[in-house]
């Protein structure tokens, strides 16, 4: 019987306890068997390839973990409060990362937007219902950042009404600082990109009396960086959920002082007049997150680190066997920090570009995407294949560069 007929059948039943319970307890439509197994990607026509780019947003970002899914679908048999579950959730995610207080929240983006909210409003529920409006409410607006950290995920402090404020130097911060300053924002574990590091940046911070934030959605592994940047001092960190640690693709965490995250948390879902209210996160994804978080600490890095070195040797010693073409191991120096290989030829040989060689990937069967393209080489990076998906692109890509060398 379908979903649609019980309903229909139940309308027309009179309201009687006995047969309700009857029709409820025995053919509930919660009961209802499982649809026989769809492939949706295939009805709707929707490609799907062998990831061998990474952790991309667009991309879809990463595969959960059987763990995630199951607490996913263990979790979802039951109502809760979902302040109830934020705060012994957040409690737990704290003492794992040593920050004074965490709070799942939509990814990373949305850590940023939240802990900037809750630097902004303090505990202060009115100018909770004022955000982003800043002007003539007595909240300060601005955030001093490097220049070289200039990406397009601050759009997190534009959209709570803040401006950004770029510096280069320690001199240009005292210059920059004034009463409208809210805080000091840092990107990224390494940041070659900025003249000031981390600790200096803190300590510049602390002599403005400032609170500081940092990105670190994309710095993971190591996963000593899950502690170390709230063992430093930062105020408030964010980290993806859906990047390495492999949770929920639509949630990460906000990590930081006490104060910062129970404000953080009163611009949130489930209050309704807040800036964060259309960045919820469902007690599935909280749980979800949770247990990623967890079981990620606690799985064995140097194996998963061996695991990935392998990959990339087997994709290279396949690539190698065609004559005229090299590869080249590295490891990103600081986002997507894992073990990365690049190809190249001599187009004398293989007789073709790297934009080709990823075409003919992209449109075989399965289909695989790589990257990096150009002239003569691609990038392939193996930590989001699932473990059986290796040895297909090592031999699809040997046989396109063969056949390119005819
Ligand atoms: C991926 C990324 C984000 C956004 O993370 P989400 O979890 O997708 O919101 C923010 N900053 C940096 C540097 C990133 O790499």
């Amino acid at each position: 019987m379908k979903r649609r007929d019980i309903i229909k059948g139940l309308s027309l039943l009179p309201l009687s306890g006995g047969v309700m319970g009857g029709i409820l307890a025995s053919e509930s439509v919660f009961a209802e068997p499982p649809a026989p197994n769809r492939d949706l990607f295939k009805e709707l026509g929707v490609r799907t390839f062998i990831n061998a780019r990474g952790t991309i947003t667009a991309m879809s970002g990463s595969l959960m973990h059987d763990y995630v899914l199951d607490a996913i679908n263990d979790s979802s048999k039951d109502f809760c409060m979902m302040e109830e579950l934020q705060d012994k959730v957040g409690e737990k995610i704290a003492a794992m990362v040593h920050s004074e207080a965490a709070l799942v929240s939509a990814g990373a983006f949305s850590a940023l937007m939240l802990g900037m909210a809750g630097i902004l409003t303090g505990s202060d529920l009115k100018k909770v219902a004022q955000l982003p409006q800043l002007e003539g409410t007595g909240m300060k607006s601005e955030v001093i950042i490097q220049r070289g950290h200039q990406i397009d995920y601050n759009h997190a402090f534009l959209n709570c009404g803040a401006k950004l404020v770029y510096v280069e130097t320690p001199e240009d911060v005292d210059k920059a600082v004034n009463e409208k300053t809210a805080s000091m924002h840092f990107l990224g574990s390494g940041a070659p990109n900025g003249k000031i590091m981390h600790e200096e940046w803190i300590a510049l911070a602390n002599k403005h009396n400032l609170p500081t934030s940092i990105d670190i959605a994309a710095n993971i592994p190591p996963v000593s960086n899950l502690w170390k940047f709230n063992e430093m001092g930062f105020s408030f960190v964010a980290l993806s959920g859906g990047k390495a640690i492999r949770g929920p693709q639509s949630a990460g965490v906000l990590m930081g002082k006490k104060d910062i995250i129970a404000a953080a948390c009163l611009n949130s879902s489930p209050h309704s007049g807040t800036i964060g209210r259309g960045m919820k996160v469902n007690k599935e994804e909280i749980l979800g997150m949770y247990v990623a978080l967890e079981r990620y600490i606690s799985q064995d890095h140097d194996k998963e680190w061996k695991d990935w070195e392998d990959r990339v040797a087997r994709i290279a010693k396949a690539a190698e066997s065609v004559s005229g073409v090299k590869t080249e191991t590295y490891v990103p120096p600081i986002a997507d920090h894992t073990p990365t290989l690049n190809i190249s030829w001599d187009t004398g040989k293989v007789k073709f570009s790297g934009d080709d060689l990823l075409m003919k990937l992209r449109k075989g069967n399965p289909s695989i995407e790589a990257y990096g393209g150009g002239k003569n080489s691609i990038t392939v990076s193996p930590w989001m294949m699932r473990p059986e998906q290796v040895k297909i692109v090592a031999a699809r890509i040997k046989e396109e560069l063969l056949k390119a060398s005819a």
